[in-house]
């Protein structure tokens, strides 16, 4: 995996070569935080500026969305190199030219059967990204430069991109909730994906949940609180411990922009990755 062609700032391409301290030490820069699921990319636009030294990556299945975030990214980037301050309409309208530009025509985006998303979904999802790309806006000032994007099937893939440990936060907001019984193999938290999340996630890393599915909620904090590997924490510990990320979680996504938009609940669900027991 070439990581220089997702954070050129940080990582030099493989090529190059690392002659002085502070070289290597971006050569060994990694990504810290993944957004699994990250739709339109609304979380990480959010942290990026809060966290500018920390690299963090979306990984997202369907192909336009991804083109999407890349190119809000690229844009973003863009804009903060050549405009010293920009108010939030200039940039969404630039972000808005780069995506078009980007993504081409709205045309298909077929989903990978794989993904279990019908294609009702898929309609209900373009109205959303209209609706989004009107709304959003960027607040923050930042370079961008620690924020990638990726194309992939999280729940097939994750342990190729990330080593052991590696993570120090993983995020599940507003995942699909494949409502049917006999869909909810489909779903993103299960016994057998928890044992690659808590591969990728450091001890002491934080997998966060949100939800403005009940019984979702209830289903990702039922496997979660059975795995060995996890242990719960309350989002009021969270919030009062001052958790920078955890409002940005439940606020800053396009869905979860949706979701106050219409006055919906929302559930948190917060676990700490445990030390690994030791070996017999
Ligand atoms: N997290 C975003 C938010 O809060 O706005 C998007 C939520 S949306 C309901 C769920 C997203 O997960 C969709 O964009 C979908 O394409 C993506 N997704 C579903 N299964 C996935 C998988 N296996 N790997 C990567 N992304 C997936």
């Amino acid at each position: 995996m070439d990581w220089s062609v997702h954070f050129p700032k940080f990582i030099p391409p493989p090529s190059s070569a690392i002659t002085t301290d502070s070289a290597s030490a971006t050569a060994t820069r990694r990504v810290e935080f993944a957004d699994i699921g990250c739709g339109f990319g609304g979380l990480l636009t959010a942290l990026a500026p809060q966290f500018p030294d920390t690299l963090m990556l979306g990984m997202e299945i369907r192909m336009s969305v991804t083109a999407y975030v890349d190119a809000r990214i690229k844009a973003l980037r863009q804009i903060q190199g050549l405009l010293p301050s920009v108010d939030g309409g200039e940039m969404s309208q630039v972000v808005r030219e780069a995506v078009k530009e980007a993504a081409g025509a709205e045309g298909e985006d077929p989903l990978p059967a794989e993904a279990g998303v019908s294609a009702e979904d898929v309609a209900e999802d373009r109205r959303e990204e209209a609706e989004n790309r009107r709304a959003t806006r960027e607040k923050v000032p930042g370079e961008f430069q620690n924020v990638s994007v990726i194309r992939a099937n999280a729940m097939k893939h994750l342990p190729n991109f990330f080593e052991k440990g590696q993570l120090t936060k993983i995020f599940f907001l507003f995942p699909d909730p494949h409502f049917k019984r006999s869909k909810h193999k489909a779903r993103i938290i299960t016994t057998t994906l928890l044992a690659e999340y808590a591969y990728v996630l450091r001890p002491g890393g934080i997998l966060y949940t949100v939800t403005d599915v009940k019984d979702l909620h209830d289903w990702m904090m039922h496997h979660l609180s059975l795995h060995p590997s996890f242990e719960y924490i309350p989002t009021e510990t969270l919030l009062d411990a001052g958790d920078p990320v955890l409002k940005s979680a439940m606020t800053s996504t396009e869905e979860g922009m949706k979701v106050e938009r219409n006055k919906g609940s929302k559930w948190a669900g917060c676990f700490r990755r445990k030390e690994d027991p030791p070996m017999q």
